[in-house]
């Protein structure tokens, strides 16, 4: 027994040193042993094996082809890679935001999430540029969706005289580029209704942050495909900013505008990107999910940590109404779920220094979204499907990546623990692998330490 399991940690060495040290082309190859994580039904079973062919699941069972062999131990478990469907690449600080391409999209990958959707870039060039090396294996990443610039006055370049026929050119254009679908944020009804048809003529979906004059309702009946943060729409009373009423929501006393407002949700299909835990943070909430469970703290430049340190009482001010908009969140998440409602993942840590907002790491926030939601009284195997195959489908590539199937792209990730039993075990990632290709989490993060944010006052 003794000899076999050297054997295998040194197949599993082998195959990790063939695969990283070279980095370039995904290599066909078995994964035995473990546990394999079926989202679809919320069950683990014992791996039966699953074959890797040119970046693609082959075959799950008894291997009919000889490949090398990534041999997972007993407390193993794989999982379909997360998709976070809210990432954000951005540090701002100073007033000054730049797009990170270093950290950030390491931290991601060794999180074990494999697929980002863009909400919205502030330099979506940049950001294309990024995807491109990541998709050419010469930088390391998830596989990024890219979402083109923001639609609306997110974007400071937004022209609010915008015609129908310059709104079809931004699409046809970022189409022409590759992004793969769009993100709305202080859009106006008209603008809304000609992104959503464009980008449906091309098969891609809409998403937006609302609340800047048009709500979930119209923009539900103009055909959007998700909605960022909030449900809105009925719910709210559109008298003062949405985060004060949604904090000052009752569920008993305003249960009927809330019904409508998740009925109309269900009725179309339309996803809610929860986007939770990122009000916790923010609030500084005390759940558990927001303990550390590792230094965040050493992927920033010693100054920038310093500069976090220092600053974490200044937003003081804002934290009861965006702590009351968490709790009220994670109730209004639990309603709409059991109703029938569609959930997805997204994060949305964008990292402001000056808004304080620094104090956890993207990537592995993941973590702590799919906990929130657990707190929220979502079942552990529902909130595995939510982070996987909802948000795979929600953005139209349900068919490519989402779960464990014969055909889809080989995107996992393995863990130590049964996840169904308890969420927290999805933090234990060690080994990702993306289109075939194995990582290393620790060694990924390694390389991402001590890099993000200003170097001191005045580089940056
Ligand atoms: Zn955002």
């Amino acid at each position: 027994m003794l000899t076999e399991n050297k054997f295998s940690k040194y197949l599993v060495l082998l195959v990790s040193m063939l695969i990283i040290s070279t980095a370039a082309q995904a290599q066909n190859l078995v994964i035995k042993g473990g546990w394999m994580v079926n989202v679809k039904e919320g069950i683990a079973i014992e791996n039966p094996g699953i074959t890797i062919v040119a970046g693609k699941i082959y075959e799950i069972g008894s291997p009919s082809m000889e490949f090398p062999v990534l041999r997972l131990e007993d407390q193993d478990y794989i999982l379909p890679g997360l998709i976070d469907l809210h990432s954000h690449y951005h540090v701002r600080y100073d007033g000054v935001t730049k797009t990170d391409t270093v950290v950030t999209p390491k931290l991601f990958l060794a999180n074990g999430v494999t697929t980002t959707f863009t909400a919205g870039d502030p330099n979506p060039e940049l950001i294309l540029e990024f995807k491109n090396k990541v998709n050419r294996h010469e930088a390391i990443g998830p596989r990024i969706l890219n979402s083109g610039p923001y639609f609306g006055t997110a974007n400071s370049e937004w022209n609010q005289d915008y015609t129908k026929e310059d709104i079809y050119n931004i699409v046809d254009e970022w189409v022409a580029k590759g992004a793969q679908g769009f993100k709305a944020k202080g859009i106006s009804y008209n603008h809304l209704k000609y992104l959503i048809e464009r980008a449906h003529s091309y098969g891609l979906t809409v998403t937006s942050h609302l609340g800047y004059g048009v709500d979930s309702k119209d923009a539900i009946e103009l055909g959007i495909d998700r909605v960022e943060h909030f449900l809105g729409g009925e719910m709210l009373l559109g008298e003062s900013n949405p985060y004060v009423e949604i904090a000052n929501l009752d569920m008993e006393r305003d249960s009927e505008r809330i019904d409508d407002a998740m009925d109309m949700f269900i009725e179309h299909g339309v996803y809610l990107n929860a986007t939770i835990g990122t009000y916790g943070g923010w609030s500084r909430t005390d759940d558990e999910a927001f303990e550390y469970w590792t230094d965040e703290y050493k992927y920033l430049t010693p100054f920038t940590a310093d500069s976090i340190k220092r600053t974490d009482t200044l937003q003081q001010n804002i934290q009861p109404t965006i702590a009351m908009v968490y709790e009220n969140k994670k109730l209004l998440l639990k309603k709409y779920f059991d109703k029938g409602g569609r959930v997805t993942l997204g994060t949305d840590r964008p990292f402001y220094l000056d808004l304080n907002l620094g104090n956890y790491m993207n990537g592995f926030f993941v973590h702590r979204e799919m906990e929130v939601m657990t707190e929220a009284g979502i079942s552990n195997a529902d909130v595995l499907k939510i982070a996987t195959l909802n948000s795979a489908e929600a953005i139209g590539w349900g068919d490519r990546i989402g779960s464990i199937e014969v055909s889809k792209l080989a995107d996992f990730m393995v863990i130590k623990g049964n996840p169904l039993d308890d969420i927290q075990n999805t933090r234990t990632v060690h080994t990702v692998i993306k289109g075939g290709i194995v990582f290393d989490s620790e060694e990924v993060l390694k390389q991402a330490e001590g890099k993000l944010g200003p170097v001191s006052e005045t580089e940056w």
